[in-house]
């Protein structure tokens, strides 16, 4: 990874520059193994290594440009915080570096050791000093998702201005109405933070950039179907990552051009890897970038995966916001409903996702499914159980996996992905 000299940028943001150079070279040699290593990749891939590249450079550039014009740059770490409400404010919303185990040592000093990899990487990558995002963003907004997050969210506070959401763990009435208030209430502190009025206007327009967002990604997912597959699980991945912290009307031009590259591929016949590879899914906790430890172990080991069940995946963008709405109020309804479709493992009872995930593996024609599970993590790695009777029952293979950030565990993983997809093929 070739950067220009950001060290006065990082400077200024208070990052520890020598340990933030480690990270860096670090993150360049596992990219060059894990992405530039793979063969016959689309063209318009080198968007993305490109914004990788520049990940804690360029964008972070722009994004302090952004404050210096009295804009607001807003960090979250989760599906259920509304790009759209911050965006209509005229901010910008950042998914913070939660992907790398990162400052575990200092992170365990505050949060029990027995915390989920992702917990305790925001929490390492702040004491550490290591990332710029949550540096340069005035406020992060925090949720009651799972007790792990809403406990760590008090914490954080004292080192970082957090604003925590409720979000409810039913989707009875009751629980609807409850978060809708706390919509409005965000709305109001970012109203108070941007100095601005939210408009119905500038909602609907923030409503249709993303919904183009998530519509290229829809497009995205749907080339994925063919086989041979036109993209590898791992491109797929990067992309989705790439789209918590890359500018929204960049990156729906950017998605869309590699699009029109992989339709040309599916016409002709072209793939990453031969027709019949095995096709995997993979379902279960996010992987926030640079978390590329799974896929990686999967398609070097001869399968190829089609679709991600999660919400670095089509957990987050599979529904729209209905775009109908004249006042501000009607809009956020909208928000909110579209919101609380999310089937995060948190809910109960969440039959959504079972419904969700059997219906991905007959669309993506997989061979089998690979839930992924961060150790410590109990709402996904209790509702495995329910995926695995879900997708028995359709005949699909699972392959359950606890791991964490670390690189331990590589050659366990290995000998069962493998042994999962010698399996598969027979
Ligand atoms: S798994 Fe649930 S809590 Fe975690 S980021 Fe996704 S929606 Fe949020
Ligand atoms: S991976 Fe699980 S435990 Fe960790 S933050 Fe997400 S829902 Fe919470």
């Amino acid at each position: 990874m070739k950067l220009a000299d950001y060290t006065e940028l990082w400077q200024s943001l208070g990052l520890d520059l020598e340990a933030h150079d480690g990270l860096l070279r670090t993150l360049g040699q596992a990219y060059k193994e894990i992405y530039l290593s793979q063969k016959n990749r689309p063209a318009g891939m080198d968007y993305f290594d490109f914004v990788i590249s520049e990940i804690h450079g360029l964008r972070i550039r722009e994004l302090a440009e952004a404050r210096k014009e009295g804009r607001m740059v807003v960090g979250t770490f989760c599906l259920y915080v509304p790009e759209e409400l911050v965006l209509a404010l005229d901010g910008i919303a950042v998914g913070l570096c939660a992907g790398a185990d990162v400052g575990t040592e200092a992170a365990e000093q505050v949060l029990p050791r027995n915390t989920c990899a992702l917990i305790k990487s925001f929490f390492g990558f702040k004491l550490s000093g290591l990332c710029p995002y949550t540096e340069v963003c005035n406020l992060v907004i925090g949720e009651t998702t799972c007790d792990g997050k809403t406990k760590a969210y008090e914490l954080f506070n004292e080192y970082k201005p957090t604003f925590v959401i409720e979000v409810p763990r039913m989707k009875s009435p009751a629980a609807r109405a409850l978060w809708r208030s706390e919509l409005g209430r965000l709305a109001a502190k970012l109203e108070e933070l941007s100095g601005q009025p939210l408009t119905a206007e500038k909602l609907s327009a923030a409503v249709r950039t993303v919904n183009a967002k998530r519509a290229a990604l829809h497009r995205l997912n749907a080339l994925r179907q063919a086989d041979p597959a036109p993209i590898s699980g791992r491109d797929a991945l990067l992309i989705n990552q790439v789209q918590f912290y890359d500018d929204p009307v960049r990156f729906t031009e950017k998605v869309n051009a590699l699009c029109d590259e992989l339709e040309e591929r599916v016409r002709q016949g072209v793939g990453v890897a031969p027709a019949g590879t095995p096709r995997v899914l993979v379902s279960g906790c996010p992987m926030a970038a640079p978390n590329w430890k799974l896929p990686f172990v999967v398609e070097s080991s001869g399968a190829v995966i089609v679709g991600e069940e999660s919400c670095v995946g089509e957990r987050g963008t599979r529904h729209l916001v209905s775009e109908e709405g004249s006042t501000v109020d009607d809009i956020l309804d909208r928000l909110a409903a579209r919101y609380l479709e999310i089937d995060c493992a948190v809910f109960t009872p969440n039959t959504e996702r079972l419904d969700h995930i059997t219906e991905m593996a007959k669309t993506y024609a997989a061979d089998g499914v690979i839930h992924y599970a961060l150790q410590f993590c109990a709402p996904y790695t209790i509702e495995a159980a329910r995926v695995e009777r879900a997708l028995a029952a359709q005949e699909v293979p699972l392959l359950r996996i606890e791991t964490d950030y670390s690189m331990e565990d590589m050659p366990q993983l290995q000998t069962r992905v493998q042994a999962f997809l010698e399996m598969v093929r027979a």
